[in-house]
């Protein structure tokens, strides 16, 4: 479980990109975060992983408080896999290396064992017949499909999703998202920042709504697009929609 808990975010700029923002990511839920762009988004789901620093509050995952000193924040990064627009795949390795470079280089496990891992997750995306392909060869959806595998090969207990079919061709998006719709079936908890509504409305237990660095609304899918009540909820809604 996360909890973050008032948490600000102000960049080095002055941008105030976190504004007093709380929520809670229950074990097995999976969260959509929308908003306009530039309202803390992706800011919120880097917190969650540590790739930015927070001026106050704090976050909590499974108890342990990220931003203590004493909290080791490898082993706390290993639990949260991260999955970006871009796939950035090491283009001189192929698909398989791709997948085990990290559980053989940070988690330091056996390379059998973690090539048995690497196949078994490789099948779950659909890239059996991809193993030894380098990523110039594979289609964006393909490419995304291994980085979506590359960030299960440390078996996290966490997946942020950060526009993981932005940069995709429209045919290629629903093959993303239907490996993301079978993590979630089998339990994973995420935090998804998608504009892929269709996506939030059939997989999401909750949706933030998030706009100029303050969560604005959290709530069940069904209220939130059958019967938005935040006035700016609406006008966001009626300009995607
Ligand atoms: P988008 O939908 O365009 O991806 P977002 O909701 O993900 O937007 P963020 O990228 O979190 O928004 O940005 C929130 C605010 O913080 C914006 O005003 C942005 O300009 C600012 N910001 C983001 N990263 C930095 C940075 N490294 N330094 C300074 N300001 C930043
Ligand atoms: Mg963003």
């Amino acid at each position: 479980m996360i909890i973050a808990n008032n948490v600000d975010k102000i960049y080095p700029n002055g941008c105030h990109a976190l504004n007093q923002v709380s929520a809670t990511i229950k074990r097995g839920e999976v969260v959509v975060v929308v908003g306009p762009s530039g309202s803390g988004k992706s800011t919120f789901l880097r917190t969650l992983n540590q790739l930015e620093t927070i001026n106050s509050g704090n976050i909590t995952i499974d108890g342990t408080d990220m931003y203590d000193k004493k909290t080791d924040i490898n082993q706390l990064r290993e639990e949260v896999g991260m999955v970006f627009q871009s796939f950035n795949l090491f283009p001189h390795k192929d698909v398989l290396a791709n997948v085990m470079l990290a559980p053989m280089k940070v988690a330091k496990r056996p390379k059998a064992e973690v090539e048995q891992l690497a196949k078994k997750l490789l099948i779950k995306v659909g890239l059996k017949d991809r193993m030894f392909n380098y990523p110039n060869n594979l289609s964006g959806g393909q490419q995304q499909r291994v980085a979506i595998a590359r960030a299960l090969a440390m078996e996290p207990n966490i997946m942020l999703f950060d526009e993981p079919t932005s940069a995709l061709d429209p045919e290629m998006v629903g093959e993303v998202l239907d490996v993301m719709k079978s993590l979630a079936a089998e339990g994973m908890t995420m935090v998804v920042v998608t504009h892929e509504m269709g996506f939030a409305k059939e997989v999401a237990d909750r949706v933030l709504f998030m706009e100029s660095g303050q969560l604005l609304v959290d709530s069940d899918p069904e209220s939130f697009f059958d019967n938005p009540t935040n006035p700016r909820l609406q006008q966001f809604l009626s300009m995607i929609i």
